[in-house]
């Protein structure tokens, strides 16, 4: 008799729980549910004689980019193995273990029992790489900086090669809010802000670094802010909000461009197509490693590594180093800053490892203001990751104690914020908003993933009055409702007798409201290399090293103490820009 193929639904699959494979003369699809990074992730799985033919995703709220090598390799790697007995892929191991659960409850429902993985059939074909490749420019790092670089070097003619060690893209620059400061935008003006400027811009930052940074390069990043912007939006087609802007601590006016979805997702995907159009090769989990000299002290390549084989890449016109900050490295963080252990999480990507500073000061560059690490505020307390969700932060949203007391200028700067919270009892806080600030931030649509988990994780929850979001937080009612009070007395611009909030409070007294736990976590690296206005890496001696480029968070002058929020992603395309075409003039 043949069977049809089918989809055994949750009813159907008790009825199959106790079969086994060779019932089943004909393919079998069932269906399974484990969960990945951000929810749930359901697949269809077919299994013809107890062996998987096909995986389809049904559904998946995981990050398309972060987990691609997931839903390709990982996925084909199990049908060839007809097992789960599989390595997670690096970098995306919660949406690796997600496939994996899901494959598994599958094979379970359609009553099909996986074996150990052939080893044989895991093997994959080493790829046909040279071991000793030259191009005009090589980028390494494939995070905003890395591919504003490689793409302007490869527009004006160069052929480019782009290095990124992590089996995917995108570093710190994906999983960003991505949102990018830029004085004089064409938002500003739909909002009334007629009076920003670069200069105000570059003042603002230089002041937040507490004047630390170098301002001949802070003048440069906001002065290129609008060219870089404009480059995104009509080059690379990087689709902003058309009337939204944030206000980021430590800014005198709200100018920082929203990227659909408020992450670093459509910047991404966007620099991946334009690299794809182009032609770049993008060689994933290839790792620099070693820079390479010739005798007058030029630049000329890198060493680097894949699966433990040694690969050189010589550049003729010079090396890009985008490799990012070392956020995620506990180690180098304490090194540098003793203050911030082993306590912190981080935020960061899970490249953000830093070796490449050494890398560069072996090389002879100068690695300058290393002590000074940011936390980020409002994080969450179980994985480290940023409360994007929160970012309601910024249109009202109020940080209460465990006492139910404010106890800081909301929109203070992040060091500023991260050191009270640290103050307070339990070294955590709450963020309470509602529906009336909710409506401005759109954080709950936007981040509804968080949402989800958040309040999975029970550190979140929805109320309809105070009364609840005490019994939830267990604050004191009294006091809880005592400040909400102060707050609903003091609402707008210049009323905050408190706190002196520079955007004006919001009004609280309806519900709906959210409320959310949160900590600081490590989260920007401000030192790394030197470098000069033209984007050069500068040695101790004040000397340039010729054919050595930098941009991004791998160096270290634009942010001195405090990175502004909403600049580094200025930072990465304005200098990523300029030494991609500087590299590329070179090598001319
Ligand atoms: C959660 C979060 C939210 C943020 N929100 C904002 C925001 O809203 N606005 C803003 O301006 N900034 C924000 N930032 C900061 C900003 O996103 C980063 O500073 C910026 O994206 C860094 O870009 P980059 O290209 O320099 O480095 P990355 O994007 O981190 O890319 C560096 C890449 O280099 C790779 N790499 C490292 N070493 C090597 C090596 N040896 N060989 C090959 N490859 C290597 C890494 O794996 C990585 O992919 C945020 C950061 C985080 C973590």
């Amino acid at each position: 008799m043949q069977f049809k193929k089918s989809i055994i639904t949750a009813a159907a699959a008790l009825a199959f729980g106790a079969a086994s494979a060779s019932l089943f003369a004909a393919p079998v699809t069932a269906e399974g549910t484990g969960v990945g990074k951000h929810g749930d992730l359901t697949v269809a799985v077919t299994f013809d004689n107890g062996r998987i033919q096909d995986i389809k995703v049904v559904s998946s709220k995981e990050n398309p980019i972060l987990a691609k090598k997931v839903f390709t390799e990982l996925k084909d790697t199990i049908i060839a193995a007809n097992s789960t007995d599989l390595d997670m892929i690096s970098g995306a191991t919660f949406s690796s273990k997600g496939l994996i659960d899901a494959v598994n409850d599958a094979a379970k429902k359609a009553g099909v029992t996986l074996g150990k993985a052939d080893k044989k059939a895991v093997k994959k074909a080493a790829k046909a790489l040279p071991k000793n490749a030259t191009y005009d420019v090589v980028v390494i790092g494939a995070g905003g900086a890395g591919f504003s670089a490689a793409i302007t070097a490869k527009a004006a003619g160069a052929n480019v090669v782009l290095l990124e060690k992590m089996p995917t893209v995108g570093g710190n620059s994906l999983i960003s809010g991505a949102e990018m400061n830029v004085a004089g935008n064409w938002v500003q003006p739909k909002l009334g802000i007629t009076d920003d400027s670069a200069e105000l811009h570059a003042k603002d930052t230089f002041k937040g670094g507490d004047g630390k940074g170098d301002m001949k390069v802070i003048n440069v990043m906001t002065h290129n802010a609008l060219d870089a912007a404009k480059w995104c939006r009509d080059y690379l087609k990087v689709n902003f909000e058309a009337d939204n802007l944030f206000f980021f601590g430590g800014h005198s006016r709200k100018r920082a461009l929203i990227p659909f979805g408020h992450t670093g997702t459509e910047f991404i995907t966007k620099f991946q197509a334009k690299a794809d159009e182009l032609g770049i090769p993008v060689i994933t989990n290839m790792k620099a490693e070693e820079l390479i000299k010739d005798k007058d002290g030029r630049v000329t390549g890198v060493k680097a590594t894949m699966n433990g084989e040694e690969y050189t890449f010589n550049a003729k016109g010079g090396i890009v180093l985008a490799t990012g900050g070392f956020g995620a490295n506990k180690e180098m963080v304490k090194k540098y800053n003793p203050k911030i252990d082993e306590r912190f999480k981080t935020t960061d990507a899970p490249g953000t490892t830093g070796e490449a500073l050494y890398m560069a000061e072996r090389a002879g560059a100068e690695l300058v203001n290393m002590g000074y690490i940011q936390t980020y505020p409002i994080c969450d307390p179980i994985s480290g990751v940023i409360e994007l969700i929160a970012d309601a932060r910024f249109d009202g949203a109020v940080l209460l104690n465990q006492e139910g007391k404010r106890f800081v200028e909301e929109l203070q700067r992040r060091d500023v914020i991260s050191h009270a919270i640290l103050d307070q009892t339990g070294g955590y806080c709450w963020v309470l908003w509602n529906d009336n600030i909710g409506k401005i931030s759109n954080t709950v649509k936007e981040h509804a993933n968080e949402y989800e988990a958040f309040t999975k994780q029970g550190i979140m929850t929805t109320c309809d009055d105070l009364k609840c979001v005490a019994d939830f937080t267990k604050m004191p009612f009294d006091q809880l409702q005592a400040t909400v009070n102060r707050v609903n007395s003091m609402t707008g611009k210049g009323n905050d007798k408190d706190f002196n909030h520079r955007a004006g409070l919001m009004d609280l007294s309806q519900g709906k409201y959210y409320v959310v736990k949160a900590v600081p976590s490590t989260h920007h690296t401000m030192g790394g290399v030197r470098i000069n206005e033209k984007a050069e890496v500068v040695t101790k001696d004040g000397k340039t090293i010729p054919g050595l480029w930098a941009a991004g968070e791998v160096t270290g002058v634009t942010h001195g103490t405090n990175r502004l929020g909403g600049n580094a992603y200025t930072d990465i395309i304005v200098f990523g820009r300029i030494a991609g075409a500087a590299a590329a003039a070179a090598a001319k």
